[in-house]
């Protein structure tokens, strides 16, 4: 690890901190963006890395953008646990960049606060087609129900799957089985254990948020 290593965002561009952060601690409440003037910076991309949150206890709850934890430690609502070896300056001051931030106040998670989306079930199978197990950009994907609607099936995080556009005309309005296809897994529920696999994808890269995550 250099003194200028650098952190590139997901060339495959499957991650952003707002995807990760809807709907979790460290992306609710104020939105800061009256204090964004004090971080006005031309590293845009650099205020976009992702950050660990992690709660008072140090259990990892969210990853967010270096943007938005700059603002929850401005605001006294997070303390900065590890930084990178950069700084961003503002007018006035020269701000550290944290890589893992821990709220000074406990936050209650609930186990499946997660919002059912498109977008939060492309997340869940990492853009994955779960019939032909091919990994495409969320524009190349739909979403399917596994029991067709037509025959009862729900939209709920168990019925419904990423799903390629021609694996989805060639299931039509058919079960899985009726089509002679097969699932890559069961459709589960996004809890907070499907977030912390993904906040282990995403901390690959960072050797400051291992010790929080492989626990
Ligand atoms: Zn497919």
């Amino acid at each position: 690890m250099g003194a200028n290593r650098h952190m590139s965002v997901d060339s495959r561009g499957r991650y952003t901190p707002e995807a990760t952060g809807e709907a979790m601690p460290g992306s609710e409440g104020p939105t800061g963006s009256r204090s964004h003037n004090l971080l006005s910076t031309r590293r845009a991309s650099l205020m976009q890395e992702p950050v660990l949150v992690l709660n008072a206890t140090y259990e990892p709850i969210n990853v967010t953008a270096v943007r938005r934890a700059m603002v929850l430690m401005l605001k006294g609502v997070a303390q900065a646990e590890e930084m990178h070896n950069t700084e961003v300056h503002s007018a006035a001051h020269a701000h550290k960049v944290p890589s893992v931030i821990r709220l000074l106040a406990y936050r209650h998670i609930p186990q499946q606060s997660r919002a059912l989306s498109r977008k939060n079930i492309l997340l869940r199978d990492r853009n994955m087609c779960q019939f032909c197990v091919r990994v495409f950009p969320s524009s190349e994907l739909t979403l399917d129900h596994v029991v067709p609607r037509s025959r009862g099936g729900r939209s709920t995080w168990e019925n419904l799957v990423a799903c390629c556009y021609r694996c989805n005309n060639s299931k039509g309005d058919r079960t899985p089985e009726e089509a002679g296809l097969k699932l890559a897994r069961r459709p589960r529920p996004f809890t907070l254990h499907t977030s912390r696999q993904l906040m282990r994808l995403i901390g690959h890269r960072d050797e400051r948020w291992r010790k929080y995550l492989f626990y």
